[in-house]
């Protein structure tokens, strides 16, 4: 039950196409490897660094980026990885205004400012 509310966000709606790509992950002793990475990071037009320190931070693990594939310092579920993954999208790539995921992300000064394609919307925050 507590899946099935966490994967609704409210973020999501159903005239939304943008599907968040789900991570494929693997846990060996204490160390946990996204195997599809690069794949994630090309679906969502985002640097790989952005979205692993993103990931870092929010799963509290530091880590390392491997050729396509990242490497997480910890025991971490695949479903928790996918949670924070949605939660990357619905901030960083989704426009807030019109919802399409049309967004490009620069670096602006100490700033990142997201530019929606569709509407034309920024949002800026602190890098
Ligand atoms: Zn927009």
């Amino acid at each position: 039950m507590l899946k099935r509310a966490r994967n609704n966000l409210p973020e999501r709606r159903s005239d939304s196409r943008f599907e968040t790509p789900r991570a494929s992950s693997h846990t060996v002793g204490r160390m946990t490897t996204i195997r599809n990475f690069a794949d994630i990071a090309k679906a969502l037009r985002r640097n790989t660094s952005d979205i692993a320190k993103f990931l870092f931070r929010e799963l509290g693990v530091p880590g390392e980026l491997k050729g396509n594939e990242l490497v997480l310092n910890g025991k971490i579920n695949e479903r928790l990885i996918n949670q924070r993954l949605e939660e990357f999208v619905a901030e960083y790539v989704i426009c807030k205004e019109c919802r399409k995921p049309d967004t490009d992300m620069k670096k602006e000064n100490d700033f990142f400012v997201l530019k929606c394609q569709a509407c034309g919307a920024r949002r800026s925050f602190k890098a």
